[in-house]
């Protein structure tokens, strides 16, 4: 069974090598948000081109304006090659280690190692077809996976890709097949496709044209590990088995030191590179001023990840202060950090985002229930309204509804099942309850 989370939506960022956000059907997802996205993207770039690190961001808005699912578009985006952790502020307390372990422990897992290693390749490997074209500058690359065929194929249909490559116009990412007596290349198109003769796909070993021409049949393996992977397998008597236990305790600063001067050893031999990721804190005026002030010293370490922090408050107590400042920062790392803010949908957003997550879980809305759904996330929240689509679902094939389809009077009977949250603030307000007030409780704990 397929289960589908609140942002499996989400694809990418949904912009063009412009940064202009691309139409809604190419939109990997995303909707509206304009500036908050092209701001994002500007990021990514600088990301993806290693100009930024030790660099904050803070995404700052209502709830439900897509901050944490712009994040994730940003993740998407970056591939999986480039580490991304995400982490709730308030997670740091639950640990069982130091507030400021936890912190470094979720800047090292941002932070990976690129490990380069060379090896032949060997009959019934995937390999990639690369050619460097060092004169426009551009770089064209052709996956195919060769089946079990023997070394002479391999250079033969190797060779044939090359040229035909150079002369179709073929562009990275592109999935293609080749014909094995005529060289001809066929695009399969630009996600996994499986052709008669090969699977193009999922590559892994590199064919390279030298400049004289020839094949070189070494492949480059690259790993990619985390910072805090190395740590946990050096730290530890069994080693990477802790990684899957999740239980990796406190580490000792002596041993990062001895890490960090092997991993730069390696940079400097040209056996690993650094790529620096992204780590996500949501929620995060539930830090306290410790971990802020550790967050001001750890961003100025030559070894730091992007850290995009998102806090849908506005003046807000510093944890572990009496002061308010702006979304419970300190002033001295709000200064520090860029700050994107998301603004409230318009409706025709809403609808677009309601009919994506209606696709996304398989759910028929009729037009007037569409309408209503609108109008009921701009009285309540989007997220109220994301939430009632599953419950309707389940209401109209409750009732045998044509086709499944949901209609107004299936929302009708989840919008009085499920309170959203004024009329819970409302229904608790009106002392109807019979819970316990925040007052009332106090009290209650000192007579005991
Ligand atoms: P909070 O401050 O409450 O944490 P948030 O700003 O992080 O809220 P999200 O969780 O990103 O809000 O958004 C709520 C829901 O709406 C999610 O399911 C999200 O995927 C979806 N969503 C929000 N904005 C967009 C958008 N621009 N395009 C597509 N989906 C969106």
């Amino acid at each position: 069974m397929e289960r589908i989370g609140a942002h499996s939506h989400i694809r990418g960022l949904g912009l063009n090598a412009l940064l202009e956000p691309r139409p809604h059907a190419d939109s990997e997802g995303m909707v509206g948000q304009a500036k908050a996205r092209k701001a994002a993207g500007l990021i990514l770039k600088m990301v993806r081109e290693s100009k930024i690190a030790g660099r904050a961001i803070l995404m700052a808005g209502p709830p439900s304006s897509g901050k944490t699912a712009i994040a994730l578009g940003m993740a998407q985006s970056l591939g999986p090659d480039v580490p991304f952790t995400m982490i709730s502020a308030s997670e740091v307390y639950s640990l069982s280690m130091s507030k400021t372990e936890g912190l470094t422990q979720a800047f090292r897992r941002s932070i990976g190692v690129r490990i380069k290693e060379e090896t032949e390749i060997i009959e019934g490997e995937v390999v990639e077809i690369q050619i460097d074209r060092s004169l426009t500058g551009a770089q064209t690359t052709g996956r195919l996976t060769i089946k079990t065929l023997d070394m002479e194929t391999v250079y033969d249909l190797g060779t044939k890709m090359i040229d035909a490559l150079s002369k179709e116009k073929v562009i990275a990412g592109d999935v293609i097949s080749i014909d094995r007596a005529s060289g001809k290349i066929n695009k399969l198109g630009r996600s996994y496709t499986r052709s008669r003769d090969y699977d193009a796909t999922g590559a892994d070993t590199r064919f390279v044209q030298t400049p004289s021409g020839e094949i070189q049949t070494r492949k480059e393996v690259v790993h990619t590990v985390t910072l805090h992977e190395i740590d946990v397998i050096n730290s530890r008597t069994q080693g990477f088995l802790a990684l899957f236990a999740g239980d990796t305790g406190e580490i000792k600063p002596e041993l990062r030191a001895q890490i960090d001067s092997k991993v730069s050893e390696w940079r400097e031999e040209g056996k690993a590179e650094i790529v620096p990721g992204v780590l996500f804190i949501d929620e995060v005026h539930m830090l306290d001023i410790e971990c802020f002030s550790f967050l001001n010293r750890a961003l100025e370490q030559e070894l730091a990840p992007l850290v995009i922090m998102a806090s849908n408050r506005g003046m807000a107590r510093i944890r572990g202060t009496k002061y308010k400042s702006p979304h419970g920062l300190p002033v001295d790392l709000l200064d520090r950090v860029l700050i994107i803010t998301t603004a409230k949908y318009e409706p025709e957003d809403i609808e677009k985002i309601i009919q994506i997550r209606c696709t996304e879980e398989d759910t028929k809305l009729t037009h007037e229930a569409l309408n209503i759904l609108t109008s009921m996330a701009m009285s309540t929240t989007l997220r109220y309204a994301l939430n009632l689509i599953s419950c309707a679902q389940v209401a109209a094939l409750k009732r045998k509804s044509p086709g499944g389809m949901v209609d107004v009077e299936d929302l009708r009977k989840c919008y009085t099942f499920f309170l959203d949250e004024k009329r819970s603030v409302q229904w608790v307000g009106e002392g109807t309850a019979g819970l316990i007030g925040e007052h009332e409780e106090e009290s209650q704990h000192r007579m005991e």
